[in-house]
């Protein structure tokens, strides 16, 4: 369906925006619809295509791994009939297409910003290949999984062996005939590797450290569970790990084909090859660490102490539930195999995560790592934010679940920046309606609530956090 789209032309004909929103997938469409519910005017610019990642970025059988009923981008809930289903990949492109049918949002597509500076005023000059914007306020909402991870060791490969990021797979007969090599057991790697284990591929998996969760539990998915349990409103300050939560691997398990869990254990009795950590490549040969076992346990552990959780939740709230015997693993590794000979093995696909890229936006407020100071996507530049971060608030805000919320938090910072003694941020005051913190409804889900930077003591700790690098 052709989106509502703007030209070059008719954007760059206008020199100046109240603010401009880099990126159009799910977090620059959802503060897009709230700035333009407000009557803010602002300019979305899009490198690519609206929802780029979801139409190029995904595999052919790619599903969410979340419920539908957690797609709550504001004004526009999930709307189908299958809310404990997953859609799949192209439903979801069609659920944004629609989105953008819906509201009209002032997207540009294949316009790049290629340089952001704050100017002396305190605007921003927004830089393309196509002209210069300036603008009151910036959104970044580039997404969290940006430059695809290749290690140096990938050299050392021979050369005759194909190898993929997992941004780029498509599906097992866009392979070269043979065994494939699948590095790092995050999502991508785990689903990547059953799609083609059930293709009838044999598959090499070298496992990692992260953790698996169940499907279900004791009568619903487990995600209806951590969603009673407030899991998913926990802000990244009270998790025990904090700001670490944000490199964390995500947990593995599938929405394919109604969802399941993804069991290793299982693979490898069907005859997936395990490893532990891929650590060398030389002379033809892979290397491993010994930590195979150890790494399926410690998954397995985490899955177990989720219902362990939810075993007491239940208990605590006198819930009728029906018992469920726990997880018994059903293999495991005699001995550790810790080299492999890539005979055989046609194709290595990388699947161990992405690194951020904002050397493009020449405004100090950036940790050593290149990680952004920002307290919920609030930087210290005044004006200039950051939505759709992993963890930026809270488990959803790199999701469908969370982004909402976090786009309605930075709405009211636009507007109370706006409010401020001698800055206008080229917004009059008029333009905007409500009390700082009050925002309009917005017709967001249950699982969204307003804030304001003041209600929440306004910190912008500049704390320095390393999310240089995630997995997806
Ligand atoms: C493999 C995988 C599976 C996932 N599964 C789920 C799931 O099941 N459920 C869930 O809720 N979430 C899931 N996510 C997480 C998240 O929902 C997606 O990453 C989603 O794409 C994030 O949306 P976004 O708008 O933040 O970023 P993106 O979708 O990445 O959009 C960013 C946009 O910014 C554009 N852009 C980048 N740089 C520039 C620039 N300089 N100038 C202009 N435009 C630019 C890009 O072209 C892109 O369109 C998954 C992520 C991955 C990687």
């Amino acid at each position: 369906m052709p989106l509502p789209s703007l030209t070059a032309k008719a954007a760059f004909e206008r020199a100046d925006y109240p603010v401009v929103v880099v990126g159009a997938g799910q977090a620059g469409l959802s503060i897009s619809y709230l700035l333009k519910q407000q009557g803010i005017e602002h300019l979305v610019l899009e490198k690519r295509q609206v929802g780029f990642a979801w139409r190029e970025q995904r595999w052919d059988t790619f599903c969410l791994v979340t419920p539908n009923w957690q797609c709550t981008l504001p004004g526009f809930p999930y709307d189908g009939t299958d809310p404990e289903g997953f859609m799949l990949k192209d439903e979801i492109v069609d659920y944004l297409a629609r989105y953008c049918q819906a509201f009209a949002p002032p997207v540009v597509e294949g316009i790049g910003v290629e340089r952001i500076t704050q100017d002396a005023d305190g605007r921003y000059s927004v830089y393309t290949a196509q002209g210069m914007v300036r603008a009151g306020q910036v959104v970044i909402a580039t997404g969290g999984y940006q430059t695809p991870v290749l290690p140096a060791m990938a050299a050392a490969i021979p050369p005759e062996i194909e190898q993929v990021h997992s941004v780029d797979y498509k599906n097992p007969a866009s392979l070269p005939p043979g065994e494939v090599m699948v590095v790092g057991t995050g999502q991508s790697g785990c689903q990547l590797a059953e799609d083609l284990h059930l293709a009838g591929r044999r598959v090499h998996l070298c496992v990692g450290e992260a953790p698996r969760v169940a499907r279900r539990y004791r009568g619903q998915d487990v995600v209806a569970w951590l969603d009673q349990m407030g899991y998913y409103d926990l802000p990244v300050d009270k998790h025990p790990l904090g700001a670490g939560v944000r490199e964390k691997t995500n947990h593995y398990v599938t929405g394919r084909d109604g969802g399941h869990d993804i069991d290793l254990r299982q693979f490898a009795l069907e005859g997936m090859q395990l490893y532990g950590r891929l650590t060398d490549i030389r002379d033809g040969n892979a290397y491993f660490d010994e930590r195979l076992a150890e790494y399926l346990d410690g998954a397995d552990a985490v899955s177990e102490s989720i219902k362990t959780g939810i075993d007491k939740f239940i208990g605590e709230r006198g819930i009728d539930a029906p018992e469920e015997a726990r997880y018994v693993p059903v293999w495991r590794p005699e001995q550790a195999v810790t080299e492999q000979a890539f005979a055989g093995i046609t194709t290595v696909i990388w699947c161990i995560g992405f690194r951020s890229d904002y050397d493009w936006i020449q405004v100090p407020v950036f940790d050593a790592k290149g990680y952004p100071k920002h307290d919920r996507g609030v930087t210290p530049a005044a004006g200039l934010y950051f939505l759709g971060l992993p963890w930026q608030y809270s488990w959803g805000s790199g999701r469908f679940s969370g982004v909402a919320r976090d786009a309605q938090f930075l709405l009211d910072a636009i507007v109370q920046h706006v409010r401020q003694p001698g800055d206008g941020g080229g917004i009059t005051a008029s333009s905007v309606s409500g009390r700082p913190g009050e925002s309009m409804g917005t017709g967001v889900g249950k699982r969204t609530e307003t804030g304001t930077a003041a209600a929440d003591g306004g910190r912008l700790d500049g704390v320095p956090r390393n999310n240089a690098r995630v997995s997806a």
